[in-house]
């Protein structure tokens, strides 16, 4: 059965695609079968898959119109080694469309059933919003994985976030959870980053991640080359972080 995680934070730039591509290469290369689904219709992920999100005939807008399966609409860029729903601008479109649809809010996860003895993990990229698009991948999801910046408004942030998640939880899908917060683009040598961090830990205690994704330049310049960063430059200090990541994703897995 595929477990199935949004990546979420309704902070934009915080590096939510970043990590929904590069765990999604990890988790590939310790041989798990993986699908990204892209709710972002910038399409970042979809491009950052080596998918082009401007030829795609079917998207993740089919899908949750139900014009589409998951089989029908997913892509593989061989390179990268997992399987992606993608999106582009139409998506945004979506949202509109959606109001008047019954099940509006639960359109991902009808389509997910489908597909879920094919994979072992879903990752699902959201928009930087709390929108109808966000609420899909809440819906669908077993749980959420919130990448976050180390930094003085982090925390604040995070309180919508965990408030909506409540109440997701509470009223649309008794099976959702924080599985945890991950720091991301980490500069130990800022002293505010390691306080935060403490802080983090603290409030969160087991539900921080281990694993910390350091800044790495050769994890902003993969996406230009239409790769995750962990097979653009597999030695870069971010690509190994990001299979550690991977690694201690499969291990909470039983215990979540
Ligand atoms: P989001 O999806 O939350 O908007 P992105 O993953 O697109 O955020 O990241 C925002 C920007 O930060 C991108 O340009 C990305 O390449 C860069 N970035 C993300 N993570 C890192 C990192 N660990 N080190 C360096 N740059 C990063
Ligand atoms: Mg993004």
């Amino acid at each position: 059965m595929a477990r199935v995680f949004c990546i979420a934070n309704q902070k934009g730039g915080v590096g939510k695609t970043t990590t929904t591509v590069n765990l999604a290469a990890g988790l590939a290369r310790v041989g798990q079968r993986v699908l990204v689904v892209d709710l972002d219709p910038q399409g970042n992920a979809t491009m950052g898959s080596g998918i082009d999100k401007r030829t795609l005939e079917l998207s993740v807008y089919d899908v949750l119109l139900e014009n589409a399966t998951i089989a029908e609409a997913r892509q593989r860029n061989d390179q990268v080694g997992y399987d992606v729903v993608g999106a582009n601008r139409e998506l945004a479109g979506a949202e509109v469309e959606l109001v008047d649809l019954e099940r509006r809010d639960r359109r991902l996860k009808g389509a997910l059933v489908a597909a879920n003895d094919q994979y072992d993990f879903v990752l699902v990229d959201c928009p930087p919003s709390l929108s109808m698009l966000t609420l899909n991948g809440l819906c669908s999801a077993h749980g959420v994985i919130v990448p976050m910046q180390c930094e003085y408004f982090a925390l604040e942030g995070l309180s919508d976030l965990v408030n909506t998640i409540k109440q997701v939880h509470a009223n649309l899908n008794p099976d959702l959870k924080i599985i945890g917060l991950l720091r991301v683009m980490f500069d130990p040598r800022i002293t505010l980053q390691q306080q935060v961090s403490e802080q983090l830990k603290t409030h969160f205690g087991n539900k921080v991640f281990d694993t910390v994704i350091p800044r790495n330049v050769r994890l902003a310049e993969a996406p230009s080359y239409g790769l995750p960063g962990v097979i653009f430059d597999p030695s870069s200090k971010g690509a190994q972080a990001f299979v550690a990541f991977a690694q201690e994703m499969v291990g909470r897995i039983d215990l979540m």
